[in-house]
């Protein structure tokens, strides 16, 4: 059976660099039944920026591969912006933690005007490294992440975060916080999840699972929010270290391939769950494409 007519398929977080595959990692996706992706930014020039205008040129980066994506391939992808937390800890060591501090605020306000202007989707990724960093560093990028917060408040969207894995106490805090913030947990997106959180148990902060062969089967009954990502990196020198851009796709067919699966509940995490979380649908053209 193919995929059910009319359905988007998303890849709702991947990166893309314009020195890797790039637009041909896309047109594999798009051969595979892909038609949009979450696309996060990165840092392009192989350093931490240290100024804003470093990280205004990340942005417009990102957001030029999306166009080109839409234009060369026919696929739509939505940009994802924010300075990584993780830029945090070299900014801290080479700027001084309050500098560092400054300057991440000011881009995560950047991020958030690009998102006003409608030139993003989203604040990400945000959060906290996912190793272990010293009390001073710590210290900031909690003060960094309350920042990500409000500005994700302030221009009324969702952030993805970036974090080590949350056991159900971790959702339960993190969706406290957002709370605190004014955002509702349904605006908060824990990405790379990398094993079921059962519905009961996610606080309203919404999984973004790893689209992972076992994991899709186990979580494809569940009702949404919940989305599905490569995590694809795009990056020359770690080959197969993550997904590959093909792999939502490919998931999604194979699902619909086998009646006990139930295609219909791939509109879930393609449609439903992006209209909740994000308030908008991805749109196909009557051909097919994306709009
Ligand atoms: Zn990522």
């Amino acid at each position: 059976m193919p995929l059910p007519r009319g359905l988007p398929v998303v890849d709702h977080h991947c990166h893309l660099s314009p020195n890797g595959d790039g637009v041909r990692a896309v047109e594999r996706f798009r051969a595979a039944g892909g038609t949009h992706l979450f696309l996060a930014t990165q840092n392009y020039e192989g350093t931490v920026p240290l100024s804003l205008e470093a990280y205004g040129r990340q942005f417009e980066t990102t957001w030029r591969l999306a166009e080109k994506v839409h234009e060369e391939v026919g696929v739509r992808a939505f940009p994802v912006l924010a300075p990584y937390p993780i830029d945090l800890v070299e900014a801290s060591a080479k700027l001084g933690p309050a500098t560092a501090l400054e300057l991440h605020c000011s881009a995560l306000d950047l991020a958030g005007r690009w998102v006003r202007e409608k030139r993003a989707v989203a604040l990400g990724e945000v959060g906290r490294p996912h190793f272990p960093v010293s009390d001073k560093v710590a210290a900031v990028v909690e003060e960094a992440f309350r920042h990500a917060l409000q500005a994700a408040r302030d221009s009324d969207c969702p952030v993805v975060v970036h974090c080590s894995d949350l056991t159900a106490d971790g959702l339960l805090a993190l969706a406290a916080q957002g709370r605190e913030a004014g955002l509702r947990p349904e605006r908060v997106v824990k990405h790379y999840s990398r094993s079921r959180v059962a519905p009961g148990s996610v606080a309203g902060v919404v999984p973004s699972y790893l689209a992972r062969r076992e994991l899709v089967r186990e979580v494809l009954k569940d009702p949404g929010p919940w989305f599905l990502e490569t995590d694809y990196l795009d990056d020359p020198k770690r080959p197969g270290a993550v997904l590959d851009l093909a792999t939502v796709p490919r998931r999604a067919t194979a699902i619909a391939e086998d009646p006990a699966q139930g295609a219909d509940r791939l509109w879930v995490p393609f449609v439903e769950s992006v209209e909740r979380v994000y308030g908008w649908r991805p749109e196909l053209s009557p051909e097919g494409s994306a709009e």
